[in-house]
This record gives structure tokens, C-alpha cells and sequence, in this order.
């Protein structure tokens, strides 16, 4: 059977490929609102494209969201319904000049395909339409597809397409495509997220600005009392110092420091900060960053005691932690810890998302790994995110008897979201295959 599978994808592969193309060629940036004419075109594309592979696709529409694009096709009696997810909107190119090539024209160099979504997540739409076209409109189990337009600015609206659309989205495994795999030719699926809540904290020293001359030595100004408050986030490590934060660990896998600092251009000489594996570090563990500060800019500096300051901090959390109790946990240190008596007022952001770990055994499982081992030679790796993916959360607590499989078709080469984003043409064409792959064993369990 695996054979006739690779038999067919080699056959359909053109066209998978020709469509990715197209649908690179639309620039559904969500970022532009719901009222972008490149997002409805694209969802339009999707529609018409899923349409074509033997699945009668239909619009979901909500007031003030983009489109998102839903099809179902009928399997056997007896066999679960498969939920395929993947995302039809981008992120904006950033700077045209860092690009080798057009964005939105896309262009092959040394096997890969260059463009904006060509890995994320439109490589994750052309991976599903290969799994429809595959078995020819009639899959080996029951499938739902569901395609949406707003995942890069969050999924704003997922909770209300999954109230307004519980029914069609109701389903027993849920293959979600946005993530990426270990490396190039080593798969991975990704088991654990973590969550985010952030906060405004504001410190005030003085009802108004004051002479910095007359007063400076004897009054203290509310952006030094607003450093020495930030700097009591972290120990001398980097470590966050939060006191009662959830910890955890993670199989260390094979990344090294000199990897990580590549990755993500960490200047020679800047020591990484934290304790613990690199991994337990990223995925396992909470992180507090400093994003932002409302202080006087230095081009409108003048001599005097700032009397007000506020910063913006972000918490990640990892699996385990409640984001109420980190919330409650953070703020609690914040309004101890300030020096000087200075009055300090924290205001919790709106942007919560709750951490994620998957249940990674059952017969959904079972199948992506088979597939995964039959298509690239080796074992998927079991792998975390640093960052957070709501809608899977939402997914999770909607309907919590399905697995939820976190698949993708990048690697870390894709640069998904910075320029040259780029997808390995080889590496499409497996996963397509695993994909195809796995339902059936799904099908046949
Ligand atoms: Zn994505």
C-alpha cells in the first residue's frame, strides 16, 4: 500500500507544487484587516482549490474576521474524522530590500521554494490538498479541513468560529500543520507550547517633574526606580526570579550553544542567560522579557527627575502553569519589590494564552509515527515551542477527547516570518507523503 501512496503522490506532486505557487502569489497578509482584498482572494483560491481536489469547500464567515475556508468529505463507515488545519494568511514581508527575490513571486534556488508562506503555513494548505487528491475524493477516513485567515495576528477569532462552528469543527484527531520539524531531514512533532501573559507596570516617584539639579541626590526619579524594579526580575543567571513559577525539563536533544547562538544571532561575547538544558530552557521553563518602556525619549530629554515610567512585561509560561497564577505571582512581585517606597500599579494585559501539553499516545499517534519512520528513515523527535499557538489551547478545551497531532513542513532554515522565507521542495514532497501516509494508517486502524 505504502508503495501505491508513493506511486500517486509522485503523480500529483506537480500540481501540489503549482498550487503552493499560486497561493504564494497572493498576499494575504492579515495584518491588513479583514478587509483585505489579497486575504478574501486567497481564501477564494482555497475554496476553489480544495474545491477541485474533490472536496466541496464552503466559506465560514464571521462579522469583522476573515473568512476562513471549510470543506468536508465523506470516508469509510467505522473510521474517525480527521480535522486537517493549516493558515492562508502571512505575515507582511518586512524590508523588500533583505529579499534575494520578490516575496510574492515565487522563485526556486537549490531545491527550495523562496517566497512569503511559502513555508508557513501555505506549504500546510498544498500538504492537505496532496492528502485529498491522493486518494482521489475518497479518503480513508472521514476529513474535515479548515483553513483559516487570521493565525499571524493570533487567531483573534478562533474561539468564536469554534462556538459559531462547533459542529463542523467537532471531530476525533485534529492534525494541526503550522509548526516546523527539528532540522532538514529529521522529523519532529511538536508536543508542548508554552503559554504568555504580560503586564504594564507603572512606578511613580514625584506628583510632577522636578529640577534633576535642585532635587537629584536627595529625590529619587521613577525610571531608576523602574530599572532597579526590572532588574529584580531575574537572578544573576537570567533566571527568572519570580518566586512559586512552574519548572520543568525537556529531553535535551542534540541542539548545541553554538547552534542556538547562530539561530538567533546572539553577538560574540553575550553569554546566554538561564540554567538548565537549552531545551528545558526554551520550552519547559518561564521566561520574562522586558518588551517595552514609556519613559522621556532622549531626543526630548531635559534636566529634570522623570516622575513617571512604565515598562511592558512579558511572562512565558510553560505546561503546568495557570496564567491566572502566574499573572497574580508576577504582579505580586512587582508591587514588593520596587525600591525607595516608589508607588507602583500593575495593569495585566489582555494577550493570555494558556500553555500546551499534548497527550502524544493512541492510535493517531502511532500512525504519524510510522509514517514519519517509513518516510524519512528515522523516529520523529518529540520537540517543544517556546512561543504559543492559542488556537491550540482552544482546541484542547473544545473538544478534549481528540488528539491533537502538531505537524508541519518547515525546518529551522525556512526562516519563516524574516526575509527569505523559503520551503525545502524535498522535504514538502515527504511530508506530503507521511501525511498520506498516516491517514491511511488511521483509516486502517
Ligand atoms: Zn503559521
Amino acid at each position: 500500500m505504502h508503495e501505491e501512496l508513493r506511486t500517486k503522490l509522485e503523480k500529483i506532486f506537480p500540481k501540489v507544487r503549482a498550487d503552493l505557487e499560486r497561493l504564494i502569489r497572493e498576499p494575504s497578509i492579515s495584518l491588513e484587516g479583514p478587509s483585505s482584498p489579497a486575504l478574501r482572494r486567497a481564501a477564494e483560491l482555497v475554496q476553489n482549490m480544495l474545491t477541485d481536489a474533490g472536496a466541496s469547500a464552503r466559506m465560514l464567515e464571521l462579522e469583522n474576521a476573515p473568512a476562513a475556508v471549510f470543506a468536508e468529505v465523506p470516508g469509510p463507515e467505522d473510521t474517525p474524522t480527521v480535522l486537517l488545519y493549516a493558515h492562508y494568511d502571512v505575515q507582511p514581508p518586512g524590508d523588500l530590500h533583505d529579499w534575494s527575490s520578490n516575496p510574492f513571486d515565487p522563485t526556486e534556488r537549490q531545491g527550495r521554494l523562496y517566497g512569503r508562506g511559502a513555508s508557513d503555513d501555505k506549504a500546510g494548505i498544498a500538504m492537505h490538498l496532496a492528502a485529498l487528491q491522493a486518494f482521489d475524493g475518497e479518503p480513508p477516513v472521514k476529513l474535515k479541513i479548515f483553513i483559516e485567515g487570521e493565525e499571524e495576528i493570533g487567531s483573534p477569532n478562533f474561539s468564536r468560529f469554534l462556538e459559531e462552528f462547533h459542529e463542523e469543527l467537532r471531530s476525533d484527531v485534529i492534525v494541526i500543520a503550522d509548526s516546523q520539524h527539528w532540522r532538514q531531514g529529521q522529523p519532529a512533532l511538536t508536543t508542548s507550547l508554552r503559554g504568555i501573559v504580560d503586564c504594564i507596570v507603572e512606578v511613580r516617584t514625584l506628583n510632577a517633574a522636578v529640577h534633576s539639579g535642585q532635587f537629584g541626590g536627595v529625590v529619587p526619579d521613577a525610571l531608576s526606580a523602574l530599572s532597579r524594579l526590572l532588574a529584580t526580575l531575574h537572578d544573576e543567571s537570567g533566571r527568572s526570579s519570580v518566586i512559586g513559577l512552574v519548572e520543568g525539563d525537556a529531553e535535551p536533544l542534540d541542539i548545541t550553544e553554538d547552534e542556538l547562538r547562530e539561530h538567533a544571532g546572539v553577538i560574540s561575547g553575550v553569554e546566554l542567560v538561564g540554567k538548565g538544558t537549552l531545551t528545558s530552557r526554551m520550552w519547559r521553563q518561564a521566561a520574562i522579557s522586558i518588551l517595552a518602556i514609556d519613559a522621556p525619549a532622549i531626543s526630548n530629554s531635559v534636566n529634570a527627575l522623570t516622575p513617571v515610567a512604565r515598562a511592558k512585561v512579558s511572562l512565558r509560561i510553560p505546561p503546568g502553569q495557570d496564567p491566572s497564577s502566574a499573572i497574580a505571582l508576577l504582579s505580586k512581585h512587582l508591587e514588593t519589590h520596587a525600591p525607595w517606597g516608589a508607588r507602583v500599579s500593575v495593569e495585566p494585559g489582555a494577550g493570555i494564552a494558556a500553555p500546551v501539553l499534548l497527550n502524544t499516545t493512541g492510535y493517531a499517534y502511532d500512525a504519524f509515527r510510522e509514517a514519519y519512520f517509513e518516510t524519512w528513515n528515522q523516529e520523529p523527535v518529540e520537540i517543544g515551542i517556546g512561543g504559543s499557538i492559542p488556537l491550540v489551547a482552544d482546541l484542547a478545551a473544545a473538544f478534549p477527547e481528540a488528539p491533537i497531532l502538531l505537524t508541519g513542513v518547515g525546518e529551522p532554515t525556512s526562516r519563516i516570518h524574516g526575509p527569505d522565507e523559503s520551503q525545502n521542495l524535498e522535504e514538502l514532497r515527504r511530508n506530503c507523503l507521511a501525511e498520506i501516509m498516516a491517514l491511511h494508517l488511521i483509516g486502517a486502524h
